[in-house]
């Protein structure tokens, strides 16, 4: 299959496939998610190695960032420095709900596309694009918000539009 990474390309396919992705999202919510979890299992296995996320790192410059305490523990263990000095200078409580994030975006800890805490990371980067997990139908609302912004949603998700034969 053709491959999309270009970025622009993306967010403008994004803006234009709005309406069909909805229209999408309403058919799969017919499908038996156990076989549709089972396709994009294998369709982002594939293309996942085929994209390389060092020549993007579009998600470290858009998403905001969760952090547990263990990866409080672990990356202030990782750059040497106490909890507190670690929370005083990177993390403020989501407006939302007051849990831990990142108080930057793009991320602290992006260099060029790179992420220079790549071992010690918190899960929350760990777990994107979230395409390995199962109850992807139950998740739609989050894969349409991130199909413009990550090259490997995207494509998966066109893969599978064209895998189940959707037609709008
Ligand atoms: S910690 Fe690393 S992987 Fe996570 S958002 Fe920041 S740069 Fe990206
Ligand atoms: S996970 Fe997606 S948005 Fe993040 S770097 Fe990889 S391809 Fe880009």
């Amino acid at each position: 299959m053709n491959i999309i990474r270009d970025l622009t390309l993306i967010a403008n396919l994004a803006t234009e496939r709005e309406e069909e992705n909805y229209d999408f999202r309403s058919f799969l919510k017919g499908k038996d998610d156990k076989k549709v979890d089972a396709i994009v299992h294998r369709l982002n296995e594939d293309i996942s190695a085929q994209i390389d996320c060092t020549q993007c790192g579009n998600c470290c410059r858009s998403l905001m960032i969760t952090l547990e305490k263990a990866d409080t523990t672990r990356l202030s263990k990782h750059l040497g420095i106490t909890k507190e000095d670690f929370e005083k200078k990177f993390v403020e409580k989501s407006a939302e709900d007051q849990t831990n994030i990142f108080n930057k975006i793009p991320c602290h800890f992006l260099d060029e596309n790179k992420c220079t805490v790549y071992e010690a990371r918190p899960n929350d980067c760990r777990e994107f694009p979230h395409l390995h997990k199962p109850g992807f139908t139950s998740r739609l609302f989050s894969v349409i918000d991130n199909y413009g912004r990550c090259p490997i949603v995207f494509n998966v998700f066109e893969a599978l539009k064209k895998r189940l034969r959707f037609k709008v």
